[in-house]
């Protein structure tokens, strides 16, 4: 079966695939030892295709799906040797990298890969699918702060799109919230609180798409079902 240069390389997790196409126009790539700039061309399993003249890999694809716990960084290495969610994944062989990033101190489910497609996909704007959140946030929350978490919320100058939010417990100084959002903005959640004036002490993922946590302790992992693949596409 032939197949689009992009996405083959994307499948072999060498970039996403917006950015694999931006290393065939630059020249960077090359099918059965020629530079190939055209995005159109396609090729099958026994061209041997190479990246600033190495080799891509043919490894399969494949899909994680983690419960991180609280201090652990979402990346594949870390300068200052912290552990990172690769880490935790420990017998896993394939390079696998995370979808999106959950922060340092935040919980909950996160993806991950080496379908740079599926990746790119997951995470582009137009695609983005809900993620529930909840969040212990410092002090009372108000009805006014949960209709402005519902309609949106100025953070880094633009307003936050269209959210889910429900109250799910108010303690004497600090209330819990879960919070459905589609956007996936730099610390965002964080920000949303914040502006409200209600930082957030603790944060966990719930969920992602039709994806929960169901069954899993932090730092446990399992192999995306077949099904739930061709869902996420
Ligand atoms: N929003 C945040 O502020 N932090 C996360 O880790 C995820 C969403």
């Amino acid at each position: 079966m032939s197949e689009r240069l992009q996405k083959v390389m994307a499948h072999a997790g060498v970039a996403s695939r917006r950015k694999a196409e931006k290393l065939i126009v630059e020249g960077h790539v090359k099918v059965n030892g020629k530079v190939v700039k055209e995005l159109g061309t396609k090729v099958t399993e026994s061209d041997e295709v190479e990246v600033d003249e190495v080799p891509i890999s043919k490894e399969v694809p494949v899909y994680y799906l983690l419960y991180k716990p609280r201090g652990v960084i979402t990346a594949v290495t870390d300068d200052k040797h912290r552990k990172t969610v690769i880490d935790l994944l420990s017998e896993v062989t394939e390079r696998i990298y995370p979808v999106g990033r959950l922060d340092y101190d935040t919980s909950g489910l996160l993806l991950l890969t080496n379908d740079g497609d599926l990746d790119n996909h997951l995470t582009h704007p137009k695609y983005e699918v809900d993620k529930t959140y909840v969040a212990k946030v410092k002090g009372t929350i108000t009805n006014d702060d949960m209709k402005r978490l519902r309609t949106g919320i100025h953070i880094d100058g633009r307003k936050t799109a269209s959210a889910k939010a429900t109250v799910i417990r108010n303690n004497n100084n600090s209330t819990i919230v879960s919070l459905t959002i589609h956007e996936g903005r730099n610390h965002q959640v964080k920000k949303m609180f914040l502006a409200l004036g209600h930082p957030v002490e603790k944060l966990s993922r719930q969920s992602y798409g039709f994806l929960n946590l169901d069954g899993l302790q932090p730092g446990d992992y399992r192999r995306l079902k077949p099904h739930e693949v061709e869902e996420l596409k």
